[in-house]
C-alpha cells in the first residue's frame, strides 16, 4: 500500500488512524544510512537529533543489520524463563565495562527505571525498616509511565493522570542542603540523571555528586543514575559516572544501548541482588533478538573507540559554537561530549528546528530558547562543518 501513496496521502491516513500524541511536520521518513535520514520525497536531512540520542551508529549500520539476521534465522524468542546465549553474553560484557556486577534487561528506559524503583523499595522494605520514598531532582526525566512520570520532576506533570504514584520528593538540582533536609526516615534511595537531558542538557556539579555518594553511604540510602540519555558513550566517555569518579547502587540504560533497537537495562551490585522470583521480570527481558543487537551496539562502541570520537567531536562542535556566539548572540553553551545545547537570544527554538529542517538538517529544541545537539557517535568534522553552516545560514536569517 504505502509504496502507491503520496506523501500527502500518507499524511491524511496518519491523521485518519494513529492517535494524536505530538504535532508532527508533514514529512515521512523513509530511509536511513550513517548520519542521513530521507523522506518520502527523497530529501535529504543530516541528522543531529539521532532517533533521540538513540542511534549511536547512525542509521542501519551494518553491524546491527548483520546482528539482526542471524540472531532471527537462529533463534527469536524462546520465553523469558529459558536463559539464551546472547542474554548471558551480553550481561557479562555489562558488567565487565562497568563497575556493578549484575543486569536486567527491559525494552524501554522507563521500564528501567521502574525497575530500578522496584529495587529500591525492595531493599527499603528489607533493609530500611520499610522505606520507600525516593528523592529526585526538579526538571529531572526519568519516563512516561504513571510511576516514572511521578519520580520526574516536572510540575506540570504532578497533576496529570491523577492520582499520580506517591513516594517521590522533588528537590531542586544542584542544591545538597535541599536533599539534605529532604531525607527523612522513609526515604530509601535518591535518583537523579548526571546530565539532565530532557530538562534542557545540565550536568550535576561534581562536588554535589561526591557529596550524594557521602550522604548515602552514611545514611544507609540508594544512589541511583538514570544514565538512559548519558550511557554508552554519549558524553565521551562509555558512562557519565566516570566523569565524577563516583560508584551508584544502581545504574540505568536505555537509548543509545539499542542503537535504534528497543532495549534497556538496569544494573546493580551484588549486595542488592534482592529480589525474590516473580518480583521482577517482563514477557520481553533479555530477548534474543533484542540481546543481539545489543551486544553488537557495544561491541562496535568499544572496538571503534566512539566515546573518544564523542569527546573529540564534542569539543570541535563546542568550539566552533563559541565562535560564533557574539554575532548571534548565543549563550549558555553547554553539555558534554555529544550531548550539547545552547540558548538563542530569544524564544525561537521550534522557529530555527523547523527551518533548519527545511534547509535538510535535523536540531531539537527541549524548551523555546534552547537548541539540543545529540547526533549519533559516528559524526566526524565534515558533519560538524556541514552542520554548523546551515545552522548559520539559518541563524543569519533569523538574527542579521
Ligand atoms: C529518554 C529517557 C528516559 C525514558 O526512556 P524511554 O525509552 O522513552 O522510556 C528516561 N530517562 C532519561 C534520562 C531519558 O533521557
Amino acid at each position: 500500500m504505502s509504496n502507491q501513496l503520496t506523501t500527502s496521502q500518507l499524511i491524511n491516513a496518519a491523521n485518519q488512524s494513529l492517535l494524536f500524541i505530538a504535532h508532527r511536520p508533514e514529512i515521512v521518513m523513509d530511509r536511513g544510512e550513517g548520519m542521513y535520514l530521507w523522506d518520502t520525497e527523497g530529501k535529504e536531512y543530516l541528522d543531529f537529533i539521532g532517533g533521540w540520542a538513540v542511534t549511536s551508529l547512525g542509521h542501519s549500520p551494518q553491524v546491527i543489520q548483520d546482528a539482526l539476521s542471524s540472531q532471527a534465522a537462529t533463534l527469536i524468542n524462546p520465553s523469558p524463563s529459558f536463559y539464551n546465549k546472547p542474554m548471558i553474553e551480553f550481561a557479562a560484557l555489562l558488567t565487565e565495562i562497568s563497575c556493578f556486577d549484575k543486569v536486567f534487561f527491559a525494552s524501554s528506559g522507563a521500564e528501567a527505571n521502574e525497575g530500578a524503583i522496584k529495587l529500591a523499595r525492595k531493599y527499603g522494605s528489607r533493609h530500611l525498616g520499610g522505606a520507600y520514598e525516593i528523592i529526585t531532582t526538579t526538571n529531572s526525566f526519568h519516563g512516561r509511565t504513571i510511576t516514572t512520570m511521578a519520580a520526574t520532576g516536572k510540575t506540570q506533570w504532578q497533576h496529570l493522570f491523577a492520582p499520580i504514584t506517591p513516594g517521590f520528593h522533588h528537590v531542586p538540582f544542584n542544591d545538597i542542603d535541599a536533599c539534605k533536609s529532604a531525607i527523612n526516615s522513609n526515604t530509601c534511595a535518591v535518583m537523579l540523571e548526571l546530565i539532565q537531558g530532557e530538562g534542557g542538557v545540565h550536568s550535576a556539579e561534581h562536588e554535589y555528586v561526591n557529596e550524594l555518594r557521602e550522604i548515602c553511604n552514611e545514611t544507609g540510602l540508594l544512589l541511583i543514575i538514570d544514565e538512559i540519555q548519558t550511557g554508552m558513550g554519549r558524553t565521551g566517555k562509555m558512562f557519565a559516572y566516570e566523569h565524577y569518579g563516583i560508584q551508584a547502587d544502581i545504574m540505568t540504560l536505555g537509548k543509545g544501548i539499542g542503537g535504534g533497537f528497543p532495549l534497556s537495562a538496569m544494573l546493580t551490585t551484588d549486595r542488592l541482588n534482592i529480589f525474590d522470583a516473580g518480583d521482577q521480570g517482563g514477557t520481553y527481558s533479555g530477548q534474543p533478538l533484542a540481546m543481539a543487537v545489543g551486544l553488537a551496539v557495544v561491541r562496535d562502541i568499544i572496538s571503534c573507540e566512539l566515546p573518544l570520537n564523542a569527546d573529540i567531536q564534542g569539543s570541535y562542535i563546542n568550539q566552533r559554537l563559541h565562535e560564533i556566539q557574539r554575532k548571534y548572540q548565543l549563550t549558555y553553551i553547554r553539555g558534554k561530549g555529544l550531548l550539547i545545547a545552547f540558548d538563542l537570544p530569544n524564544a525561537r527554538g521550534s522557529e530555527l528546528v523547523a527551518m533548519c529542517r527545511d534547509e535538510g538538517l535535523l536540531l531539537n529544541s527541549p524548551h523555546s530558547q534552547t537548541i539540543r545537539l545529540m547526533p549519533p557517535l559516528i559524526v566526524n568534522k565534515d558533519d560538524v562543518d556541514t552542520m554548523l553552516r546551515i545552522l548559520c545560514s539559518v541563524l543569519d536569517s533569523m538574527y542579521v
